[in-house]
């Protein structure tokens, strides 16, 4: 009985074999490269920043069934999955558009990939060589200049180029020396002439944006007047670099986030000696014993233009203490533990033996002011050291306000923003005070 029931069985998987349509086995085997012969035309082309336009020709002798586009922009992430597209195939022309006007664009200077799985009607798969295109914003005659790993592109001032050039190298090099934190990969800055410029090259961008950073592709852009790129330009963009810098060296896939006096304070060590409104800031939180509790710079800072720009300058002597105090060792250490997604008071203890309120009180002896009546710090109801995840998706951009001229709008208070993989960014939307603030000085 047993062997009658395996003999139907083996009958009924043989008929099943013989009966299946024969293209099935040569679309299970693997896929062979289309020669170039029988490419026509296989590219992309970009009408930027809204949509691109994939277009493949092949030799009509070949009869196309099936085509599936996968094409991906290359940026760091730690989930980074290329899209796979089937597109309807009607002849030897396959075209399909990408509308970035539904997803958002990728920056100029961004990387695209792509390639064609195509299945004829012989069953037999092939894929086309991969192609690359490199996004460009060709409404301007850019000139590129580059030193070590970074790379400036610009088109406005002649001499506006080499100058910010400069200052990129002369804030990456403080960060090496003081911080020993080193980029890790090659950087492009294109600066525009101005915020509008660089606003119309970024799809649902804030519109009062005037730079933006996006960390997971190694990009930077910034409006610069021309007229302000001595003063404004060269702060921001080393101000905007150490957030890139310490966004790569303090990535995290874990969901690891930085308290904002420490992301802030970093980027405005990065910029050298201390401007006179940040001097005049800590002279009058000294005079007036007026500094916030620093763990309330922990997150976003306050949306108001004066005590915003007080708890920049506050951060940024946070961290020259923490560096004076306790070398560039313990503050890698410090983002290291951070990017493990230890709690902002763990990594603390861990690293320098006391949590936040501990290191306020130091460095308010540091810089001679009484130590402040600090709560006992209650305890958390969730254990510390789990962080919460960032959301994948999300937009993955921190904008900057537009410099001093131009524009009259205040920058709204900015939502908290994510990115892939919690690469730090919360804290970084408060670039923008930074910059705004600067808009009554210059
Ligand atoms: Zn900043």
């Amino acid at each position: 009985m047993l062997l009658r029931r395996v003999s139907i069985l083996s009958l009924l998987l043989l008929m099943i074999y013989w009966l299946k349509p024969a293209t099935a086995d040569a679309q299970n085997a693997n896929p062979i490269t289309l020669s170039e012969e029988r490419i026509i035309t296989n590219d992309a082309s970009v009408d930027y920043p809204t949509k691109v336009h994939f277009r493949l020709e092949v030799d009509p002798a070949l009869t196309i069934v099936d085509a599936v586009l996968t094409y991906d922009v290359e940026q760091i992430s730690c989930l980074d999955v290329s899209t796979q597209v089937p597109v309807e195939v009607d002849g030897p022309v396959i075209e399909w558009e990408w509308p970035m006007i539904r997803s958002g664009n990728p920056p100029p200077g961004a990387d695209l990939w792509w390639e064609w799985t195509l299945t004829d009607d012989q069953g037999q798969t092939y894929t086309t060589p991969r192609q690359n295109l490199k996004f460009t914003d060709d409404r301007f005659s850019w000139q590129t200049i580059s030193e070590g790993d970074v790379i400036l592109h610009w088109y406005d001032g002649e001499e506006v180029g080499p100058l910010l050039l400069e200052s990129a190298v002369a804030g990456l090099a403080l960060l090496e020396e003081d911080l020993g934190i080193e980029l890790q990969e090659d950087v492009e800055l294109y600066i525009y002439g101005g915020s509008d410029d660089m606003r119309d090259a970024v799809l649902y961008i804030q519109d009062w944006a005037g730079a933006v950073a996006f960390p997971e592709y190694n990009i930077i852009l910034v409006g610069v007047p021309f007229h302000l790129a001595e003063d404004w330009g060269r702060s921001t963009i080393r101000h905007e670099l150490a957030h890139l810098v310490v966004g790569q060296y303090g990535r995290s896939c874990v969901g690891g986030r930085r308290p904002t006096w420490l992301e802030e304070g970093l980027a405005m060590y990065a910029e050298g000696e201390p401007s006179t409104d940040v001097t005049t800031d800590l002279d009058q939180g000294i005079k007036e014993n007026s500094f916030a509790p620093l763990r309330s710079l922990n997150g976003p800072f306050p949306a108001q233009d004066d005590e915003a720009g007080s708890a920049y300058s506050q951060s940024y002597s946070t961290i020259k203490y923490l560096r004076e105090a306790y070398g560039q060792e313990k503050l890698q250490t410090l983002l290291l533990l951070l990017a493990q997604g230890e709690s902002y008071d763990d990594a603390l203890e861990q690293t320098y033996g006391m949590n936040v309120d501990g290191l306020e009180q130091d460095w308010r002896m540091w810089i001679d002011v009484p130590a402040r009546q600090i709560p006992p710090t209650p305890i958390p109801l969730s254990a510390s050291g789990v962080p919460t995840v960032v959301p994948l998706a999300g937009p993955a951009t921190v904008p900057t306000p537009h410099a001093p001229a131009g524009q009259s709008e205040n920058p709204a208070p900015v939502e908290p923003t994510s990115g892939l993989c919690g690469l730090g960014l919360v804290p970084l939307l408060l670039v923008g005070f930074f910059a705004w603030r600067k808009k009554g000085i210059t």
